[in-house]
C-alpha cells in the first residue's frame, strides 16, 4: 500500500479522467471515497489489534499478490448473475475502488520499496522504512495536490463515511472473496472497515500538536515502525523517495526491470491506465455480459507489491540503500 491519504487523492483524482459516460452513471461518486482503501481494508478492520498476529493480513496478503484479474472477474460474474449490476456501490467498489487500489500500487510500490529499502515490517530491521516513506508521500501529496497544510488539517475528516452500505455489495464480496480465495465473511469485514477508518486516522494519522510524533518516534526503535505514523512532520523528508531526478532504478525482484520513472510519473500513469480499466468496466456493466477473456484482457493479472506478474513470488533482492 501507498499510504491511505495518498490512495484517497487518488481517487478523487481519477474523477476527472473518466469519460463522461462512466461518470454519468456514478452520481454519488463522491460519498465512496472510502472504498479506495481497497484490499489494506483488511488490514484496517479491528485496527486495535494492529500488532498483534491477525488473520486478516493473511487475507490482505492473498489479494495483494494473487488472483488479482480472477477476483474481478468472480466479482463482476456474480454481481451480474445475481441482477446486482444496477447498483451504484457494487460498481464503484469494484473499479474505482478495488481495483484502482491495486493499481496505483502495482506501479508505485517497485519504486518505493527500491528507495525505502524494505518491504514489510520486520522485527529484526532497525526500523520499518517502507511505512515511514509511505506516511511521509501522504503529507508530501496532501500539500502538493490539496494544498491542506498535513500537520494541522483534521485528515480524519475525509474519511468520515456516511452512507449505508448496500447488502448486495457485502453479498457480493462474500461470494468472491471465497470463491476466489477461500476467505469467509470478508464482505461483513470489509464493511465494517468502511468505519473504521475514520478513528484509524484519528488516532494514528491526526496530530495537531505533534505530541504524537514524539511518542510514536519514542516507542520505535522498541515496536519498530510506530514513526510510520503522525501527520505532524516535514513534507520534505519525502523527496528523497521519489525519485525526481530521474535517476535509473531497478524493480526489487527482477533486476533486468529497469526504468526512470518518478513517483510521481508513476501515480500519472496508474491514473490514465487505471481510468481506461474503470471505463472498460463499466461498459461490460452496462452490456451486462461478463466475459472472462475480456476481463483478463482488460485488468492486467499483476501483484500490487512488485508489479509483476501475479504468481511470481516476490523477492526482496535490489533495493538503494542496503539497510
Ligand atoms: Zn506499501
Amino acid at each position: 500500500m501507498p499510504g491511505p491519504k495518498t490512495h484517497d487523492i487518488f481517487y478523487r483524482d481519477l474523477k476527472q479522467h473518466l469519460s463522461c459516460s462512466t461518470l454519468r452513471s456514478f452520481p454519488n461518486y463522491d460519498e465512496y471515497n472510502i472504498f479506495a482503501q481497497g484490499h489494506d481494508l483488511f488490514i484496517y478492520h479491528n485496527f486495535y489489534k494492529i500488532w498483534s498476529l491477525n488473520n486478516n493480513i493473511q487475507a490482505s496478503v492473498m489479494m495483494q499478490e494473487t488472483k488479482f484479474a480472477e477476483f474481478v472477474y468472480n466479482y463482476l460474474k456474480y454481481a451480474v448473475e445475481v441482477g446486482f449490476e444496477e447498483d451504484e456501490q457494487i460498481r464503484l467498489f469494484i473499479g474505482p475502488g478495488y481495483v484502482m487500489h491495486h493499481i496505483l500500487d502495482a506501479y508505485t510500490h517497485p519504486q518505493i520499496i527500491y528507495y525505502a529499502g524494505d518491504h514489510t515490517r520486520n522485527p529484526n530491521n532497525s526500523t520499518w522504512k517502507h511505512g515511514i516513506v509511505e506516511n511521509l508521500i501522504d503529507i508530501y501529496m496532501m500539500e502538493k495536490f490539496e494544498g491542506k497544510n498535513p500537520n494541522t488539517y483534521p485528515v480524519y475528516e475525509d474519511f468520515i463515511f456516511s452512507q449505508s452500505i448496500s447488502p448486495r455489495l457485502i453479498q457480493t464480496l462474500n461470494h468472491a472473496l471465497f470463491e476466489t480465495y477461500h476467505i469467509s465473511n470478508g464482505g461483513d469485514v470489509f464493511a465494517e472497515s468502511f468505519f473504521q477508518m475514520e478513528l484509524f486516522m484519528k488516532i494514528f494519522k491526526y496530530d495537531s500538536t505533534g505530541i504524537k510524533q514524539k511518542i510514536f518516534d519514542g516507542i520505535d526503535p522498541v515496536v519498530k515502525g510506530t514513526s510510520s505514523f503522525s501527520y505532524h512532520r516535514n513534507s520534505q523528508e519525502a523527496l528523497p523517495y521519489l525519485n525526481l531526478d530521474h535517476e535509473a532504478w531497478l524493480n526489487p525482484s527482477d533486476s533486468t526491470v529497469v526504468s526512470r520513472e518518478s513517483f510521481l510519473d508513476l501515480y500519472n500513469k496508474a491514473l490514465s491506465n487505471g481510468a481506461e480499466i474503470v471505463n472498460g468496466l463499466e461498459s461490460m456493466f452496462m452490456r451486462g455480459i461478463i466475459n472472462q477473456d475480456d476481463i483478463f484482457s482488460l485488468v492486467p493479472n499483476i501483484s500490487s507489491v512488485h508489479g509483476l506478474d501475479c504468481e511470481r513470488p516476490f523477492q526482496l533482492r535490489y533495493t538503494k540503500n542496503k539497510l
